[in-house]
């Protein structure tokens, strides 16, 4: 049982424990933390909590647990599916200040971070230390590394070294009632009983705060080759792919897929971005491959293979990148896509994996099935092949009425969800389900696998104080 004292008590209780540096109850400060990045949720918090060490975390949610205050946690609130949102009552927990690197460490070849450290800081700490750290999205600037395990973070160097789940060997947790585990292993053989650190990992702040992570680092590569490959259709983009797998010893860094429409609308819409090819390829494909020490030691198997697969009918045209310069004005089609898709209008997301061999097919038939349901709507496709993760985009018909097509969320996500089940897919590949796909969950999660989840969350969270409303369906 909890009692919940007064707010004015409550909130100056917590105050006290974060102290003035760590407190932001003004109307017009706490904004950037209420927002939400697609603008289909608003924050009610009355106050954003931000804790500068493991001991303060502890000591609010000990508290918070005691009186049955909702804690939603938040990294850098930029989650695409509304995980960090905060309803009136519950306050917002914010780690910006646990900034520290605890220690970088190139024999074990890890650094220890904390919760709050921005991507794209722990990306350059790695290479001063003549490391790679190599989780990488375009949120890199502003998101944090405690939310990208929260959510378990994709991006698009995971084609070769996995998710952000794979980048981690140890975590340090604050329980719901306050306790802390001190997880911070950095062993990868460990077999001594549940793996709580994967728990935790896509847990979206419903389990626990993460405060500190132990992170794998990667030698640098010595070389990056970089190409746009222009194709015909989506099956020769599989069959380069493993041929370039092949030949590099698995050595795929990227492999980004777009449409001839996500394309055309980042050169319509961005300045400088402009598709290096006469004509306008059905699919473009960007690939990367990484390794060795030398610069351009990794050249002659691309051209080889790249040949090989021109020769083939897989591709029809391709541009290698001849410098880094070069090799950015390429990476800056495929980035400039979601900025693009926002001056279309309005647009229905899908973030879903199905596995490689079955893209065509999913592409095929959910592109037909949402033309037929929404005439006029545009499919949008883009994403991470090498990972069978296809953002299926859908952007309003031309001059048609905005608040009427997002009137169709549920019924375009039905039609497209359905297709990802039948093919053995997830509805949500890299960005979560937060509060935007709680429902998706109770359609297409087995009941076996919710009564486990739901047993877990009563287990770990009683009082059911840790990020309400988000993730699991009521039962
Ligand atoms: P928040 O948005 O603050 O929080 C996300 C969730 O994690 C919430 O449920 C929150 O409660 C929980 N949480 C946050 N911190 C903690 C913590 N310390 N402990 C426990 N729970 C916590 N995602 C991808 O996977 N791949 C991409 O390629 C990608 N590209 C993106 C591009 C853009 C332009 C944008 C805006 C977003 C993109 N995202 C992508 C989504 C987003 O950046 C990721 O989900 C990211 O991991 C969220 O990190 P965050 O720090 O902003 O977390
Ligand atoms: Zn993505």
């Amino acid at each position: 049982m909890t009692t919940r004292p007064a707010p004015e008590t409550w909130l100056a209780d917590l105050k006290a424990i974060v102290g003035d540096a760590g407190w932001i109850d003004d109307a017009e400060a706490m904004e950037p933390y209420l927002e939400e990045q697609r603008g289909l949720y608003r924050g009610q918090a009355p106050a954003i909590v931000c804790p500068a060490t493991t001991d303060e975390v502890s000591r609010v949610l000990a508290y918070c647990n005691k009186a049955g205050i909702g804690v939603v946690p938040q990294g850098g609130n930029t989650g695409l599916c509304g995980g960090a949102v905060a309803e009136a009552g519950h306050i917002v927990l914010n780690l910006r200040r646990m900034k520290r690197v605890r220690s970088m460490d190139t024999v074990n070849n890890v650094m220890i971070v904390e919760a709050g450290c921005v991507l794209a800081n722990l990306q350059s700490a790695a290479t001063e230390a003549g490391r790679l750290f190599p989780l990488s999205l375009a949120a890199e600037g502003s998101c944090q590394i405690g939310g990208n395990l929260a959510t378990n973070a994709g991006g698009t160097n995971a084609v070769r070294y996995g998710v952000a789940r794979d980048l981690a060997l140890g975590l340090e947790v604050v329980m719901a009632d306050g306790r802390v585990w001190d997880g911070l292993s950095m062993l990868k053989k460990d077999n001594t009983g549940y793996d709580l650190r994967d728990l935790f990992i896509g847990s979206e702040g419903s389990l626990g705060i993460i405060t500190a992570a132990v992170l794998r680092l990667f030698p640098q590569p010595g070389d990056v080759q970089t190409a746009l490959l222009a194709l015909e259709n989506v099956d020769s983009a599989l069959s380069v792919l493993n041929r370039l797998q092949q030949a590099s010893d698995g050595r795929v860094s990227v492999c980004e897929l777009m449409s001839a429409i996500s394309v055309a609308s980042a050169t319509l819409h961005i300045p400088d971005c402009r598709p290096p090819f006469d004509d306008m390829p059905p699919w473009s494909l960007l690939v990367e491959i990484s390794g060795g020490r030398e610069d351009g030691e990794l050249r002659p198997i691309f051209e080889t293979v790249l040949e090989e697969a021109f020769e083939a009918g897989e591709i029809i045209d391709a541009v290698i990148a001849e410098s880094r310069a070069q090799a950015q004005t390429l990476w800056r089609l495929r980035e400039s896509i979601p900025e693009a898709q926002k001056q279309d209008g309005a647009s229905i997301k899908h973030d879903v994996s199905v596995p490689l061999s079955r893209i065509p097919e999913f592409l095929e038939r959910a592109t037909a099935a949402v033309e037929a349901a929404l005439p006029g709507a545009r499919v949008c496709p883009f994403g991470h092949l090498g990972d069978g993760n296809i953002h299926f985009n859908v952007s309003q018909p031309v001059d048609g009425d905005r608040d009427a097509f997002l009137a169709e969320w549920e019924r375009c996500n039905r039609v497209v969800h359905d297709i990802v089940a039948e093919l053995d897919g997830s509805c949500s590949a890299e960005h979560g389900i937060g509060r935007l796909k709680r429902h998706e969950l109770r359609r297409y999660k087995s009941s076996v696998a919710l009564d486990a989840m739901r047993a877990l969350k009563a287990a770990l969270d009683p009082n059911g104080i840790l990020n309400p409303g988000a993730m699991l369906p009521d039962a």
